[in-house]
């Protein structure tokens, strides 16, 4: 079949990856003049900063998607724990180090809060391991048919509720530590797919699955180079990418069956088979005129935005900060309550502030380091007027970036707001995409295949099956078994 993908993010690389030794004709169509989308990158001044995502996740996806393009991912990243995974900091001037071995890790919460909260975690990452075996083969790695096709998936209903997921996260992380702070630490995830603790479900707590027993990595270099390194991939398997190549239209014949693109409103290219990874509700208005979005990327909740500054600066890391720190405010449900019900800013924010140049010599030139501080703030849904008020906001993070004894010393910096993502194509300025409310996940979220479009399939973060590096390189290897099914259905001779 003659497959063309729309964009080389991580979602569209993987489906590439996939389809390539399939014996399929892959493009790819990028817009931008590099791979990746969100996976940015601030290259200047001998700075090499990450601007996307910079905590990797389950890497055994990543090196699965290289397999499946037939290559050997050691041959184009190196990919190192990261350890400390992380910092966090308490309003209490308390500090915890999130450690990757299970034993050392143990020891840490002994000496953070006592033994009974020491011998609870072993318990609480047996039983992570066990809702994670539940979840991944029955929701995560698998296509839906629709809503009903829930029903076929009883029996792994049945293992979750087995292990307690279907109840409120926050009570099912308590009955494990009754020490606030380590509640926070084994539960904040859920913030940035729009839900606080006390509203999600426990099978939610999969995302603490992956860092809390998974771990946390980096490849040397920058998570960028894991776009730069798949794409490299894909085209030593046999694709094709071009860039600098905006996709206008997604073509259909008669049977409104996809035929190909329009490229840049003239260029056309004809493919029986189409790949999106662009954000879907914006792809529904921009590429797919007369088709509207399904109900729930129209309609749905999305998640939170996120406030970035990224900066490379002159002088050394901090005494004692770790490659990732996160620093909690004093407010908690507070804090969830501001961002997603609210839309609010909150009033004394948490953040994530990264430092890539601890622990990655690429990352900056000799005597200086880098700076990436996230403030989690609401999508445009919400109450903030970032053309008024975003500079000031990005100022007011900088400041405590430096109250926090952070080099501020900037060479080269660069600040995001939601408006920017919004530039981006993002839907309703988030890069988190819909929210993993139940009604949006699994089952319920917007599907990868619409019946109204044969032969066009989604990737990526606003579909199956959700957001995060490895729900996106998973995305794409459910999008790849969609084109096959397609190419079975349709008879389509291989090339
Ligand atoms: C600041 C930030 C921090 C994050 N932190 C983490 C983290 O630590 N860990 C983690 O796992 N995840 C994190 N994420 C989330 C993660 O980055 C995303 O879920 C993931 O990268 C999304 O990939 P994607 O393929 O769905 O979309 P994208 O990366 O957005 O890729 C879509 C691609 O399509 C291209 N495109 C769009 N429209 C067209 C068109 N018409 N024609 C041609 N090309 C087009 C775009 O240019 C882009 O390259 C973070 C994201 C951000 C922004």
């Amino acid at each position: 079949m003659r497959v063309v993908v729309i964009g080389a993010g991580l979602g569209g690389l993987s489906a590439a990856a996939h389809l390539v030794r399939r014996g399929h004709q892959v493009t790819v169509l990028e817009r931008d003049s590099v791979p990746g989308g969100r996976v940015g990158l601030l290259a200047s001044d001998g700075f090499h900063i990450d601007t996307g995502p910079t905590i990797l996740l389950m890497p055994n996806l990543l090196a699965e998607t290289f397999a499946a393009a037939g290559r050997d991912m050691a041959h184009y990243l190196t990919i190192e724990p990261v350890d400390p995974m992380y910092r966090a900091t308490f309003a209490d001037g308390s500090e915890l180090r999130v450690l990757h071995d299970r034993e050392a890790m143990t020891e840490e919460i002994r000496r953070f809060a006592n033994a009974r909260e020491a011998g609870a975690f072993n318990e609480f990452c047996e039983w992570l391991v066990d809702l994670y075996q539940a979840e991944s083969t029955n929701f995560i790695d698998t296509n839906f048919g629709g809503p009903w096709d829930v029903l076929r998936k009883w029996r792994g209903i049945v293992e979750i509720a087995k292990h307690g997921g279907f109840g409120r996260l926050d009570s099912k992380v308590a009955s494990f530590f009754d020490d606030e702070r380590l509640q926070r630490i084994f539960s904040y995830q859920t913030l940035l797919g729009g839900l606080s603790p006390k509203d999600a479900l426990a099978m939610y707590a999969v995302v603490c699955y992956m860092d809390t027993v998974g771990g946390v990595y980096a490849p040397r270099g920058g998570m960028h180079t894991i776009a730069t390194g798949l794409a490299r991939a894909t085209v030593d398997a046999g694709a094709t990418i071009r860039y600098g190549t905006p996709v206008t239209r997604i073509l259909r014949g008669g049977d409104n069956a996809v035929t190909g693109v329009e490229i840049g409103g003239s260029e056309r290219i004809t493919a029986d088979a189409v790949v999106c990874n662009a954000d879907l509700p914006v792809a529904y208005r921009t590429l797919l005129g007369g088709t509207d979005a399904p109900r729930a990327a129209r309609r749905g909740r999305y998640s939170p935005s996120c406030l970035l500054w990224v900066a490379g600066v002159r002088g050394a890391a901090p005494e004692g900060a770790a490659r990732h720190n996160i620093h909690f405010g004093d407010q908690w449900e507070g804090a969830f309550k501001a961002i997603i019900k609210r839309g609010v800013r909150m009033t004394d924010p948490s953040i994530l502030v990264s430092m890539q140049s601890v622990g990655d010599p690429l990352a900056a030139p000799a005597g200086c380091s880098t700076v990436y501080a996230f403030e989690p703030v609401p999508n445009l849904d919400g109450k903030i007027d970032w053309a008024r008020d975003g500079e000031r906001l990005a100022d007011d993070l900088r400041r405590r970036v430096a109250q926090l004894g952070y080099p501020t010393d900037v060479v080269v910096e660069r600040s995001y707001d939601p408006l920017d993502w919004e530039a981006m194509g993002l839907e309703r300025g988030t890069p988190f995409s819909l929210s993993h409310t139940v009604r949006q996940s699994g089952p319920f979220r917007p599907n990868n295949v619409d019946a109204r479009v044969p032969g066009l399939v989604f990737t990526g973060s606003s579909t199956l099956p959700g957001v995060g590096v490895p729900f996106v390189l998973l995305s794409g290897k459910l999008a790849a078994r969609r084109v096959e099914e397609y190419a079975r259905a349709t008879s389509v001779v291989r090339w």
